[in-house]
């Protein structure tokens, strides 16, 4: 059986005592073994990043822009193969998983623009013969911390921006599914990245640990469940770190009486089932405003009856299984406790068995009406292929369930009315808004984060706050004296 090892220094490096399993979710076997990394891995790590960093942080930024356009190339040319190592070890189709990376080149296309990007301000004559500039200076070496649910884009998002920007970085991807993250490293040194500028070490919260704890590690990038980052975010607070940490989410979508429900049940089967659910800002409660209700599930019941669940080779797959048997189970206590507490399961596809497959976690699509906001089913994020409908009389009601919920990653609204979708985008206590848009992903040069229980800590992650995270600002006021010496002055100084 293959065992994934660390990469360390461009190469592949042994170290820790423990091992994880890696499945494929597909066939619900254990496919290879993960080495999981442990304190002197974590040191190892960084007295190589801190060597490759003395000669880094000289290199110009047009010189780091040409390594990006590189890698972006060679991402495109290696897509169908990275989207293969996501899929196998993640269980989303290929397709879906090219869609993912694609998000995580646009990124790296972003960050080809470093020289425009990291450029200072520069004001003349502050004061009598005074000049003032600023400038962005590098972090030292960054650490990223990555979910299971996009195990390329995430890890895009971070080291090609903190790289760009003069730092080096130390990755810990999931350890239910690395190799794509691996793969990505290795091809950035291929692009030309010096070996050793990014490190992947393998692990758990061990190596998280570790990294928080180290005095040279400078900033944590971290993206998963609330209750890690909640963790990461006071554990980093803690050790004088900076820090951006991204959570989970129940991401609501009202739809209007006024909507155009056929585009609307469209736009919400891809948001709520695509990727099986497992995505940050999958739609997992639909809000049914007035009269809508009946139309929304009447448009929805058969689209959902159809979708096509399956192995991630099959081509027509329109969804895959979830990741784990952890994660089956805990779907389908959630489904049953929503029978319990009184919802309705308008589509049960919960007992689907492929041929072939027999082992897989795979649950088919499942749809809830009357989802009340005291439910399990409502409360937590599920995580998995599970709709709720919420019936509310009016949009005023709808708006609240958005607010008074503690996640406030995406949400989104179907209407045709501009000035209740302009109302929307604007007390809408979240992150991202989608107006007709049911995954409002913002774009590379824009960025993402949620508010609330969503993210812990200042920055969003990618776009000019990325750059802002991964650098320090420093302010430089200078003054070439003409020969008058005015001698030492001794109270608060004012540029007269
Ligand atoms: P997770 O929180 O279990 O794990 C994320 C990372 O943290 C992994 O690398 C894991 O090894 C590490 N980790 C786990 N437990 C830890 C601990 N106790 N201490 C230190 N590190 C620990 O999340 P996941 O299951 O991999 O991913 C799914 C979650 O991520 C969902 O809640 C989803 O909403 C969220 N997510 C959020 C975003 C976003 O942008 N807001 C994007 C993707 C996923």
């Amino acid at each position: 059986m293959d065992l994934i090892k660390h990469y360390i220094n461009g190469a592949d490096i042994h170290g820790g005592s423990r091992q994880g399993d890696v499945y494929n979710p597909a066939i619900g076997e254990v496919v290879s073994k993960v080495t999981l990394g442990d304190l002197e891995v974590v040191n190892n790590a960084i007295e190589i990043s801190k060597k490759v960093l003395e000669k880094w942080r000289y290199t110009t930024p047009a010189k780091r822009a040409s390594i990006m356009f590189n890698y972006k190339k060679l991402l495109e040319d290696n897509s169908v193969r990275i989207a293969e190592l996501v899929s196998k070890e993640h269980g989303k189709t290929i397709e879906d998983a090219k869609g993912s990376l694609q998000r995580g080149i646009e990124v790296v296309e972003y960050a080809c623009g470093i020289p425009n990007l990291l450029k200072g301000e520069y004001s003349n004559q502050v004061g009598s013969g005074i000049d003032t500039f600023s400038m962005k200076q590098e972090l030292g070496i960054c650490a990223g911390i990555t979910p299971f649910n996009f195990p390329v884009m995430i890890p895009l998002w971070m080291f090609p921006l903190a790289t760009a920007c003069g730092n080096a970085f130390i990755l810990k991807p999931s350890e239910r599914d690395p190799s794509s993250s691996i793969e990505l490293v290795r091809l950035f040194e291929e692009a030309g990245a010096p070996p050793g500028l990014v490190n992947v070490v393998n692990g758990d919260k061990e190596v998280v640990d570790a990294l928080i704890e180290h005095r040279e590690v400078k900033a944590i990038s971290f993206v998963g469940s609330s209750k890690v980052a909640s963790y990461i975010y006071q554990k980093s607070a803690s050790y004088n770190k900076r820090v951006q940490a991204l959570g989970s989410a129940k991401n609501h979508m009202l739809v209007m009486p006024d909507a155009d429900i056929e585009q609307a049940s469209d736009a919400l089967i891809g948001a709520a089932f695509g990727s099986a659910g497992e995505r940050c800002m999958a739609i997992s409660v639909a809000v049914a405003i007035g009269d809508s209700a009946d139309k929304l599930i009447e448009n929805i019941t058969p689209k959902i009856n159809n979708i096509k669940v399956g192995p991630y080779n099959d081509e027509s797959s329109d969804m895959g299984p979830v990741v784990s048997k952890d994660a089956y189970d805990r779907i389908n206590s959630l489904i049953e406790s929503g029978v319990e507490e009184g919802a309705k399961l308008i589509v049960d596809r919960r007992n689907i068995k492929l041929q072939g497959y027999e082992n897989g976690y795979f649950i088919g699509p499942c749809l809830f009406d009357n989802v009340k906001d005291n439910m399990k089913i409502y409360k937590e994020e599920i995580f998995g292929p599970v709709l709720s409908i919420v019936r509310a009389k009016n949009y005023e009601e709808g708006l609240q369930l958005v607010k008074d919920n503690p996640y406030g990653n995406g949400c989104s609204i179907f209407t045709r009315d501009g000035d209740t979708a302009r109302n929307f985008s604007s007390e809408a206590n979240i992150g991202m808004v989608g107006v007709n848009i049911p995954i409002p992903v913002p774009v590379a040069y824009f960025s993402f984060g949620g508010w609330k229980n969503s993210i812990f800590g200042g920055h969003n992650a990618y776009g000019m706050e990325a750059i802002r995270f991964y650098t320090h600002t420093k302010t430089i006021t200078s003054k070439w004296p003409e020969g008058i010496r005015s001698g030492a002055q001794f109270t608060m100084p004012t540029l007269g």
